[in-house]
């Protein structure tokens, strides 16, 4: 019998919580041999919620959960773990300034960087979801320096998944069939989904997408925006946000980082930049990545026209702004 790989959650009380802990206790995360103890961390106002969660997980008998922690306690919820999805975090309110929210998460992730560094095991790997996702993760990054720089990401697998649906919807074809769109940058409303290396297995070989789609105006605008809004699309609808799909990519995310990305097959991962692709060193920034015996790698020599270039550089500014605000919250 493996080893079972403790995976904590934060936050695991909230609607994305209780999507994932039944996805990652199924196997759907780690794989369905690989079994599990879950650490799930809440503040004290969802403490009772929590221990309903716990109830649920009991009740659901999974065959690979092989422990179930439900705390307010950060140390405790920290010790240990091989993996942690950071979904907690603070919301903004109406009548909020974004300087307000910035620096009630620059305080949580700071202080859980801390607990992080203390008490997980060595070689943890981090996924932060809550929002502001990317600066989230840097925050942690800054405050949790013996955890390596590339165990450290944030959550744009989403994002990557809605533009695959987009073009699965627009060509009538499976969304298994549509590979290597990308998502530069934030997970924000200036991510930039750039479908100009993506394509699509047909009976005759691979297709580019540019050229299947052949609208050029759809996939310049309308495919664009509809992507970087869809999650305020599913809030109109829903009154709630994405909850069912931000779990399961979060669970794709730490899959195909564990596990490893198919051949020939990248995704797109909130990493740290090391300046490629012209993109400032020191943010953490959605690039194509493709992972191996655990470790990601960025795609290399993908070519740029000037349209991505505006899109990728927009996005940037924007991470520069959001590290400025988070730094001068410190
Ligand atoms: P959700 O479970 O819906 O969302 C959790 C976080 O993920 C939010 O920050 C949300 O950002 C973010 N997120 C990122 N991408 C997406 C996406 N595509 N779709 C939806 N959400 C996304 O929030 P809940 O309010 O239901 O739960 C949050 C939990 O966190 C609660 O149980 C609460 O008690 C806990 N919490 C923990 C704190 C801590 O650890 N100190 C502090 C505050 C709360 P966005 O808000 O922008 O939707």
């Amino acid at each position: 019998d493996k080893e079972p790989v403790t995976v904590l959650v934060t936050g695991a009380a909230g609607q994305i919580g209780y999507a994932l802990v039944p996805m990652i206790a199924r196997g759907l995360m780690l794989g369905s041999n690989q079994p599990v103890i879950l650490h799930m961390l809440d503040i004290e106002p969802a403490a009772e919620s929590l221990k309903g969660v716990k109830m649920e997980l009991i009740d659901a008998a999974f065959p690979l959960l092989r422990g179930v922690v439900a705390t307010t306690d950060v140390v405790e919820a920290c010790k240990d773990v091989n993996i942690a999805v950071m979904l907690g975090g603070f919301p903004r309110k109406e009548g909020m300034e974004r300087k307000d929210v910035m620096s009630k998460n620059v305080s949580i992730y700071k202080a859980q960087a801390s607990a992080l560094e203390e008490h997980a095991a060595a070689d943890c790997k981090v996924l932060v979801v809550a929002n502001p996702a990317n600066t989230n993760a840097l925050i942690l990054k800054e405050f949790a320096p013996s955890i390596p720089e590339k165990n450290i990401t944030c959550l744009t697998r989403l994002d990557h998944n809605r533009a695959l649906g987009q073009i699965s919807e627009k060509l009538n074809v499976h969304v298994s069939d549509v590979k290597n769109v990308i998502i530069w940058g934030n997970h924000s409303s200036t991510q930039y989904p750039d479908v100009n290396h993506a394509v699509v297995t047909t009976s005759n070989g691979h297709k580019p997408v540019r050229e299947l789609v052949a609208d050029d105006n759809w996939l310049n605008t309308e495919f664009i925006t509809t992507v970087q809004e869809r999650g305020g699309a599913i809030i109109k609808a829903r009154k709630l946000s994405s909850a069912l799909s931000a779990a399961s990519a979060a669970c794709d995310h730490i899959r195909d980082w564990v596990l490893g990305t198919p051949k020939g097959t990248w995704v797109s991962m909130g990493v740290y930049s090391d300046g490629c692709y012209g993109i400032q060193s020191g943010l953490i920034y959605s690039f194509p990545v493709t992972c191996d015996k655990g470790e990601w790698n960025i795609v290399q020599g993908l070519k740029i026209d000037e349209f991505s270039r505006e899109k990728m550089d927009k996005t940037a500014q924007e991470l520069i702004q959001e590290k400025k605000l988070a730094m001068s919250c410190l």
